[in-house]
């Protein structure tokens, strides 16, 4: 297998836990024979201090050009007072918009060993694994029309979406869904807004092209109560973009920590691969960051871009396997720390290299 992955690392701990997600595709790439090639552009506030632009031309060809982007986090204490479309975070959403993907993967699982960091109980969290799938490109956030009107003192965003952009979203969570625990959960509030209401014919109409698998629908407020109570009810959750912002970050509690949370944006030019966190400025260059959020991106590059689907788990079941050894970062290192070893971001990464080469060569043998 051959991939052409652009690592766009950014700012703060992007290029420390960047660095560390290569590395375990490295070790992979050689244990199986597999091609993947890596090329570094800069995104962000660096590009803004060498180039003069948070999203250069020459990242964006290279990104356009490549199989696959990884992208760390972007963003500096520095860059604050800069307008909004100057800042490293207009980088982002501009190669965002220009790779085009509509349909945004967050996983949300319970990492028994984490339990702790949770604020909810063990009991309902253990086993949950949910994978969001959250349309990107429409519904309230691009709706037109959009202003504030100062002088009237009245200010208006619409939600707006069309059947094609519901259905395609659509049919790749019904095709996640079947490749997993065949259940969908649709969410919306079809009980009050007329663009739910097409939402909701359109998805039960694409249903019929995946029989195996069972759809259900649920008002994105009870969604919002149904998460935190019964988790493990739910394997494929597809939303619109602004519910689906909320109830992605609402469902980062069943992991318990900002720093394991992964994600990929499919269905446009190229794949955009991002840990979920941002640059952490307060603990950029210490060592200190976990890089399991970005270590388990990787495992989605390599699911989604690369069809490798066994090693993709055998990255998954590594950093479980060294979170039951008792091996942490810092921020994982809260609440009941015995029999608990703290690791810098080297370290961890570098545990879980050791733990995927075991694996791999023990099902190759
Ligand atoms: P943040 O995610 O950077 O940090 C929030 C808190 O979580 C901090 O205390 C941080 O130390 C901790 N944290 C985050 N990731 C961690 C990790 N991997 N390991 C250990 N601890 C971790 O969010 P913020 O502080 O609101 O934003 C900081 C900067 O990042 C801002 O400039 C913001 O705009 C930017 N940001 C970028 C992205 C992105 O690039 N996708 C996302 C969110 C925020």
């Amino acid at each position: 297998m051959k991939l052409n992955i652009l690592v766009t690392a950014g700012d703060g701990i992007g290029p420390e836990v960047t660095n560390e997600a290569v590395a375990v595709l490295q070790e992979i790439a050689t244990l199986g024979g597999h091609e993947l090639s890596f090329m570094e552009k800069r995104i962000g506030g660096v590009a803004i201090v060498a180039d003069g632009t948070p999203l250069p031309a020459d990242t964006l060809d290279a990104a356009l050009a490549s199989d696959a982007v990884l992208l760390g986090a972007v963003g500096g204490n520095e860059f604050n007072s800069l307008p909004p479309d100057k800042r490293p975070e207009a980088g982002l959403l501009a190669i965002r918009a220009a790779l085009g993907g509509f349909a945004n993967l967050r996983p949300a699982f319970a990492f028994k060993e984490l339990a702790v960091n949770s604020p909810l109980r063990p009991e309902i969290i253990e086993g949950a694994d949910i994978l969001f799938v959250r349309e990107l490109l429409g519904g309230l956030y691009f709706g037109q029309p959009r202003e504030w009107n100062r002088e009237s003192g009245e200010a208006w965003n619409t939600m707006r979406y069309t059947r094609s952009e519901v259905a395609r979203v659509a049919r790749v969570a019904f095709e996640l869904a079947a490749r997993r625990r065949k259940k969908l959960t649709s969410v919306d509030k079809a009980n009050v807004l007329e663009v739910s209401q097409l939402w909701r014919a359109t998805v039960t109409e694409v249903a019929k092209e995946f029989p195996g698998v069972a759809l259900e629908h649920q008002y994105v407020d009870a969604m919002a109560m149904h998460i935190l109570n019964r988790p493990r009810d739910f394997d494929v959750v597809l939303t619109e973009n602004l519910f689906g912002d909320i109830l992605t970050d609402e469902s980062g509690v069943i992991t318990g920590s900002l720093g394991m949370l992964p994600s990929a944006t499919i269905g446009g030019k190229v794949n955009l691969y991002e840990p979920v966190h941002g640059s952490a400025p307060d603990i950029a260059g210490k060592g200190l960051a976990n890089p399991l959020g970005a270590i388990l991106t990787a495992a989605l590059i390599l699911r989604y871009s690369g069809g490798l689907e066994a090693e993709a788990a055998a990255i998954e079941s590594s950093v479980r396997k060294v979170l039951e050894q008792g091996f942490r970062t810092p921020d994982l290192a809260r609440g009941n720390t015995q029999g608990v070893t703290v690791l810098s971001t080297k370290e961890m990464g570098a545990k879980v290299r050791e733990t995927v080469k075991e694996q791999l060569v023990a099902i190759s043998s």
